[in-house]
């Protein structure tokens, strides 16, 4: 990737002071904490000083100066009619009550819906890009029980849309994915259309501590230096490059990096089939009701034990768990423990 920051930089020194050759961009917040804006804003490589320079900003309400009318004269740009610009969407896109719930500006006196404008724009945009988990999976906005009907951008556009998920997205995952349509054209996009450069591997296959799961030895609690698999890791089932990648350009560490766990952000089941966040997968999940097996009869928790036995038993014999390790390692005890647990809390 740094090829096409590279050769970004070349084409701004060739071109300095002639006219942008840049294409536009319309930052489109629908559904949103504005949570992915924020974080693209805070990138060090390039800087926002570049960005801006390297693309025109058409619209976007965290940046630019006019507001209300307008701002909504942007969406009407000549360049705009004639597609040449990006969408970038954050948020979801809510459909209930006519997607009254989510208006995103005025054009003659008249609300504009979200729903309306994803719609009319994503249909004349040369590309669409969903910055975040919402915008690309639905993510909190779409969370159960979902009153706003909230569905990701794809879902009202008949067209390819490149999802960028993260919560918020990383900014070199989306400014990447905007140099790469500057520079190269639509990257090669993975089943659920997300780039593949950025989420080939899994976070669990590039952690550091995958030697010490590899060896069964596990942190015990939040905050212990170690592999945090047990604690509710969701590392294993979800692709992204945070463990090489860190945060801000590599300025700030990543979540597993300060004795945390991933929680899965940049998965299309985050959050709803991903929480509670820091439990080590013992809860059932029938869509859209979760249940926690916790507040179950003891007969379930005693089949629920059974399965984590048994999963324990699995990784005994796999080579994956050390029973007699000195390092804390999940024993037998620990189930007898979580047994125990559950008893008290039925007494
Ligand atoms: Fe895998 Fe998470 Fe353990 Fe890292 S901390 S090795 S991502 S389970």
């Amino acid at each position: 990737m740094a090829d096409v920051l590279n050769s970004t930089r070349e084409n701004r020194q060739k071109f300095a002071g002639k006219p942008s050759l840049s294409p536009g961009i319309i930052w489109l917040g629908t559904n949103t904490c504005d949570g992915n804006i924020i974080s693209t804003m805070n990138t060090f490589r390039p800087s926002l000083q570049e960005v801006l320079e390297d693309f025109d900003f058409y619209y976007s309400s965290m940046i630019m100066a006019p507001e209300g009318e307008s701002a909504s004269e942007k969406w009407r740009l000549p360049q705009v009619q004639k597609g040449a610009f990006i969408l970038v969407v954050e948020g979801t896109v809510p459909t209930a009550y006519a997607g009254k719930t989510a208006v995103v500006g005025q054009v003659n006196g008249q609300n504009i819906t979200a729903l309306e404008l994803v719609k009319e724009l994503g249909t004349l945009a040369r590309w669409v890009v969903a910055a975040g988990v919402c915008a690309s999976f639905g993510g909190p906005y779409a969370a159960y029980p979902n009153p706003t009907g909230s569905v990701a951008v794809s879902k009202v556009l008949n067209r390819p849309v490149i999802n960028v998920p993260g919560c918020p997205v990383n900014p070199r995952w989306v400014l990447e994915t905007l140099y790469y349509l500057k520079e190269k054209g639509a990257p090669e996009l993975d089943p659920l259309g997300r780039p593949r450069f950025l989420y080939k591997d899994t976070v669990h296959s590039r952690c550091e501590f995958l030697p010490l799961f590899e060896a069964g030895i596990f942190a015990q609690e939040i905050g212990q230096k170690g592999c945090t698999y047990l604690l509710g890791c969701k590392g294993p089932s979800t692709r992204a490059d945070c463990p090489v990648r860190l945060w801000n350009d590599e300025k700030s560490a990543w979540n597993v990096g300060v004795n945390s766990i991933c929680i899965g952000c940049t998965s299309p089941e985050f959050p709803d089939q991903v929480a509670p966040f820091f439990k080590h997968e013992t809860d059932l999940y029938f869509k859209p009701k979760r249940i926690n097996l916790d507040s179950l009869a003891l007969g379930t928790a005693a089949f629920t034990l059974a399965g984590i036995g048994a999963h324990l038993a699995g990784k005994v014999l796999t080579g994956r768990v050390k029973l007699g390790s000195k390092k804390p390692v999940p024993t037998l005890s620990l189930v007898r423990k979580g047994f125990k647990k559950l008893k008290d809390s039925k007494k």
